[in-house]
């Protein structure tokens, strides 16, 4: 009898999908703290020295083709998809840095091994530039220490990219940021994780479910008061993305 209620405490543990702890994305890095800025290398190092899982940054592609880090689609007024890399390129942010590129931020990244790179490639005007823009990123990374070392996932709201992603990039992680597909959905497509607002998963507890027994992963966005940081380990998110890497790490990790 006793060896009977074994196996199947063994069977029902087997059944669970895995407890895993939440862990932090520096949303555009972190940049929030003194001398950084919103996706800049600044940022990037700053993640790397609060010791988060990964930087979050955002990728727009030139008329000419190159992949720069910004989050809108202007940068002071330049809208990036319609200008020449030469004519932006000394536009400054605001710790004082030229805009980078992919090609530079990747290569810091890769600096920071233990560091994931969260690339979010931004919804262009036109379908043919968001495969574009796909294309020339896709270039990028394969040819980057930071993919060599297994350092990139990608996420983008759109799906259209996400798909193309996980076509040509079945050994990273791709999620979906727009928070309007069933995992089942996703999987299907090769998208590997959901990347939605808080407030999708906070109501879409099946959803959570759902993509934990499908091996898949769920982070949610942006997460920064501690009431909210603390509900979703409650809930038992993968990640969170946040404006506050070094509040967020230490109240996910007390209790441990
Ligand atoms: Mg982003």
């Amino acid at each position: 009898m006793k060896k009977i209620i074994c196996s199947l405490f063994a069977a029902v543990l087997l059944a669970l999908p895995l407890a895993s702890q939440t862990k932090v994305i520096a949303h555009r890095g972190f940049w929030k703290t003194e001398g950084s800025a919103q996706n800049s290398i600044a940022a990037l190092e700053k993640a790397a020295d609060a010791q988060v899982y990964g930087a979050e940054f955002d990728v727009w592609v030139t008329r000419d083709g190159v992949a720069v880090i910004n989050h809108n689609k202007d940068i002071n007024g330049i809208v990036i998809e319609k200008t020449d890399y030469e004519d932006l390129k000394g536009e400054k942010l605001s710790n004082g840095e030229t805009i980078p590129t992919l090609k530079e931020y990747l290569k810091e990244g890769a600096r920071h091994r233990k560091m994931k790179l969260i690339l979010e490639l931004k919804d262009h005007s036109t379908d043919k530039n968001d495969m574009r823009a796909v294309e020339i990123v896709a270039e990028l990374v394969k040819d980057s220490k930071a993919y060599r070392r297994g350092q990139m996932e990608f996420i983008s709201f759109d799906y259209e990219m996400c798909k193309k992603f996980a076509e040509l990039f079945p050994d990273i992680p791709v999620a979906y940021l727009n928070g309007d597909k069933s995992p089942s959905a996703l999987k299907k497509v090769g998208i590997d994780g959901l990347d939605y607002h808080k407030t999708i998963m906070a109501v879409r507890k099946d959803w959570l479910r759902e993509a934990h027994n499908l091996g898949m992963t769920v982070n949610v966005w942006t997460v920064n008061k501690d009431a909210s940081i603390l509900k979703m380990k409650e809930i038992g998110v993968d990640f969170i993305t946040t404006d506050h890497p070094v509040r967020a790490k230490e109240l996910l990790e007390q209790g441990e």
